[in-house]
């Protein structure tokens, strides 16, 4: 995995969950280079950001026919 900021090498990490009960371990990624750390939270957040900015922005794009621009982005991703 390479890091998202810098694209630099991701390695195995294991952080606190503090959410939780406070004394959980979770396994996330750290980056090597700049200290950016990702855990699966994050990463699921993200991915779900991204997902819903891409579907905005094809939208968007494509402001005269809306019905048309969702079923394209659906039918991409499926
Ligand atoms: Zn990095």
């Amino acid at each position: 995995m390479n890091c998202p900021r810098c694209h630099g090498t991701m390695v195995t990490d294991y952080f606190l969950d503090m959410e939780d009960s406070g004394d959980v371990w979770m396994s996330g990624w750290r980056c090597l280079s700049c200290g950016e750390v990702v855990d699966p939270l994050i990463l699921q957040h993200r991915e779900a950001q991204q997902a819903h900015q891409e579907l905005i922005g094809a939208i968007s794009q494509n402001p005269a026919n809306k019905t048309q621009a969702s079923v394209a982005v659906l039918s991409k991703k499926s």
